[in-house]
Formats: structure tokens, C-alpha cells, sequence
């Protein structure tokens, strides 16, 4: 038995699942969980020693690789002046006029552990400032495991929206309205319906939570319309998306300007981090300047602050850093859909920039409901062939998969591709 199997057996006996959260059971793809030792680059290490061409990257931070030096050297020097203080830090400020400043859309921002609690707080924000309650969501976008946001999908336009989750009372949902993304009708019906107690529309710019999902031409141009029609605020949630598609995200990618904006994973760098901002008089409602109470005890943690800041100071200051990240993805999920045509696999491959994913259907994928055709079994064997080669592939058909800028196109990326090759030849 390998050590990953031997700790996975303990690991079930002592926390749900075994992990501490769920896709990383590996469940959907009927395979043992690696133990993750260390990673470096677009490399992780697991407890037997095996090495894995990582495309999950933490699920987005990594977007400079594992363990960036600079990144390292951040954290270390934070970490020696001590932990935490519970007391305002230079490092805070340093972060919220670092982000105001690349995200043109931020007047104000305020920093949380994660991204579920960045958008449990803007829509706290949303709801405070214009006085409603109902949200807009889309059925696919997660937007984190907060009360509000676990609504079963496709639950009907009109309704009340019913709780996705056991423990979720009707109460927290009653005020989810769900829609379906790429698909404006379906968002105008609501607001024709009940557009003056709508406080905001939320989404993901690019879905990307059920497999790759980019908006089509118009929908997030439709949401800003129809937003501003109804006195509603549009908040894109961005903690993928977030200084992945762009400097500034994909508001910065499309041009287009929410009211609201959530961040995490890349923010923070592989630090437990979110944060949630924008225009000035929404976010002067948040405590202590207005009514709407939020706060956390480690928010603006001196360490975190450190590695996010490190990270977005890269990011920011390292020419065309945007331009070749998306240059590579172009390419790399080119080669990928010759290899899949070529082959002849049913596939819909979604891509833009460094996101991106294969759908094993021969349906085009443009929401929820066309991504749930796709063969999930097809995807579980896929994933085993990839992993038992050294490629760490997201353990689920409805994830994206993350390039890195540590992701050299003759190296990482070809061996993969030839991988993928390999399999798709004989599994077609
Ligand atoms: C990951 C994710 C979240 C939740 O972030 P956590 O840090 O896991 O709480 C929210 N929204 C989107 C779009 C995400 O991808």
C-alpha cells in the first residue's frame, strides 16, 4: 500500500471524508487522494515521491507556480516579526492601495479569510445599501458554501429558491433567485417580475465552477443593463478570475464595470485570503462607517498580507506577464483540441487565457445544463490515465484547469500533450 493510501485510510476515521474539503476526496474520479509533500514550479510532490505537472494550482493561487521565491522571502520576513496582532498593520494599507490601484472599479476594499466570506459580506453590503433583499445568481457559478448561495440548481425563475444543502433553512434561500447563465431572458424575467426588490446580481464572469464557461457576447454587457435599469448592483465575483484573465480581471478583459467585486485564491497567493470592494458609497455602509456589521480576527493577517502582496507586486510590475500567460493557454488548449479532433473523442473544449477545460460531450457547452452532459466517467478514466502519469489534473469534470506562468511550453506543457495524446489515441 502506498503512504498515500495508508494516510487516507486514517484520514477517513478522523475528519469527514478524510479531507477538509470535499473535492479533494477525489470521489467523482474513483481514485485515492495523493498526500501532497511539497511542490515547486509547476511541480508537486506527493508522500511516495512521486512528481505531478500540477494543473490545479491550489485551484488558482499558484499562478506564478509553487513556492515562488520572492513570494517565500515575503512571508518569512512577515512571519519572523511575529503572526498576528489584531491591530491595524502598514502591510493592510499597502494591500488595499495596491488593489484600488489595479482594479479601476475599487474605491474601497476590505480584506477577509476566504472567498465564501468575501461574498457572504458583499452581499451583506449589496443588501444594506439598497435597502432589498433577493439576489440573482446563476445555476453553475459557486460562489463559495455561505447559506445564501446553496440553492438547487434550476429551481424554477419565479420561485423562491430551495436549499442545495441539508442543514441550509428554506429561510436563507427564499431570497435566491436563479438563472441561467449566457442566457439573458432568463435574468430580464426576474427583474420584470420583481426588479424592486432585486439588491444584486451576482456571477461569475467566467464560469468557472462548472468546467470553463465563458460569458457570450453581450451577457455581462445584458447583466450591467439591466443592473443599472433597475437600481440593482452587478457584483462579479472574481476569486478566479481575479489577476488571472487580466491585471485587473475580467472586468479589465471585457470592460466591464460592476459595482461590486469579490476576490480570493490569487489574492492571497496559497494564504487563506478574500476580499470584497468598490464604489465608495456602497462599501462607507460597511462597519464601523455604516450599519452593515462585518469583521474578522485575522482579516489583514501581517503574513498573508505579505504573500499577496508579493504575488500581485510580480504580477503587476512584470511586462506583458498577461499577455504571455494568455499566449501560452492559446496555444497549449489549441493543441489540445487538435488532439482531441484528430482522435476523434466527443469533446467541447472551453477556453480563454489560462483557464481552461475539456467536456466530454459532443454538445457546445454554454451553461449548466450543457456541461451536465458530459460523460463523467469518461472524464474519471482520463483523469486515472493522467495521474498515474505524472499529470495532477483537477479530480473533477467541473473544474477548470490552471496554467502557470511556471508552465514552459517546451517542457511542461509538451510532455502533457503528449500524455493526453496518448490517451485520447486509444480512448476515442
Ligand atoms: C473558490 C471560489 C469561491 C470560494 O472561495 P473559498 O476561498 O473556497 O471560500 C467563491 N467564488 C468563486 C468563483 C470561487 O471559485
Amino acid at each position: 500500500m502506498s503512504r498515500s493510501e495508508e494516510l487516507f485510510r486514517e484520514a477517513v476515521t478522523l475528519m469527514p471524508g478524510g479531507v477538509n474539503s470535499p473535492v479533494r476526496a477525489f470521489g467523482s474520479v474513483g481514485e485515492t487522494p495523493r498526500f501532497i509533500a511539497s511542490a515547486k514550479g509547476a511541480y508537486m510532490t506527493d508522500v511516495d515521491g512521486n512528481a505531478y505537472i500540477d494543473y490545479v494550482g491550489s485551484w488558482g493561487p499558484m499562478i506564478l507556480g509553487h513556492n515562488h521565491p520572492e513570494v517565500l522571502k515575503s512571508v518569512m520576513e512577515a512571519a519572523a516579526n511575529g503572526l498576528s496582532y489584531g491591530a491595524a498593520t502598514e502591510s493592510e494599507v499597502k494591500m488595499a492601495k495596491l488593489i484600488c490601484e489595479i482594479v479601476p472599479s475599487i474605491e474601497m476594499v476590505r480584506m477577509v479569510n476566504s472567498g465564501t466570506e468575501a461574498v457572504m459580506s458583499a452581499l451583506r453590503a449589496a443588501r444594506g445599501f439598497t435597502g432589498r433583499n433577493k439576489i440573482i445568481k446563476f445555476t453553475g457559478c459557486y460562489h463559495g458554501h455561505t447559506d445564501a448561495m446553496l440553492v438547487k440548481a434550476g429551481s424554477g425563475v419565479m420561485t423562491a429558491g430551495v436549499p442545495d444543502s441539508a442543514g441550509v433553512p428554506e429561510g436563507c434561500t427564499k431570497d435566491t433567485l436563479s438563472a441561467e447563465y449566457n442566457n439573458l431572458d432568463s435574468v430580464r424575467t426576474l427583474f420584470e417580475n420583481c426588479g424592486e426588490e432585486i439588491a444584486a446580481v451576482i456571477v461569475e464572469p467566467v464560469g468557472a465552477n462548472m468546467g470553463v464557461v465563458p460569458p457570450e457576447e453581450g451577457f455581462l454587457e445584458g447583466l450591467r443593463i439591466l443592473c443599472d435599469k433597475y437600481g440593482s448592483l452587478l457584483i462579479f465575483d472574481e476569486v478566479i478570475t481575479g489577476f488571472r484573465l487580466s491585471l485587473s480581471g475580467a472586468q479589465g478583459y471585457f470592460g466591464i464595470t460592476p459595482d461590486l467585486t469579490t476576490f480570493g485564491k490569487i489574492i492571497g497567493a496559497g494564504m487563506p485570503v478574500g476580499a470584497y470592494g468598490g464604489r465608495r458609497e456602497v462599501m462607507e455602509m460597511v462597519a464601523p462607517v455604516g450599519a452593515v456589521y462585518q469583521a474578522g480576527t485575522l482579516s489583514g493577517n501581517p503574513v498573508a498580507m505579505a504573500a499577496g502582496l508579493a504575488q500581485l507586486t510580480i504580477l503587476k510590475e512584470t511586462p506583458d506577464f498577461y499577455e504571455n500567460l494568455n499566449k501560452k493557454g492559446d496555444w497549449f488548449f489549441s493543441q489540445m483540441e487538435k488532439l482531441l479532433t484528430d482522435a476523434g473523442v466527443p469533446h467541447c473544449l472551453n477556453h480563454i487565457g489560462s483557464l481552461g477545460c475539456v467536456f466530454f460531450t459532443d454538445k457546445k457547452v454554454t451553461d449548466y445544463a450543457s456541461a451536465k452532459t458530459s460523460d463523467t466517467t469518461a472524464y474519471g478514466q482520463y483523469f486515472k490515465h493522467m495521474i498515474n502519469h505524472g499529470i495532477y489534473l483537477a479530480p473533477s469534470q467541473f473544474e477548470a484547469m490552471f496554467l502557470s506562468a511556471a508552465h514552459q511550453k517546451e517542457r511542461e506543457l509538451a510532455k502533457t500533450l503528449e500524455v493526453m495524446g496518448a490517451y485520447f489515441e486509444k480512448n476515442n
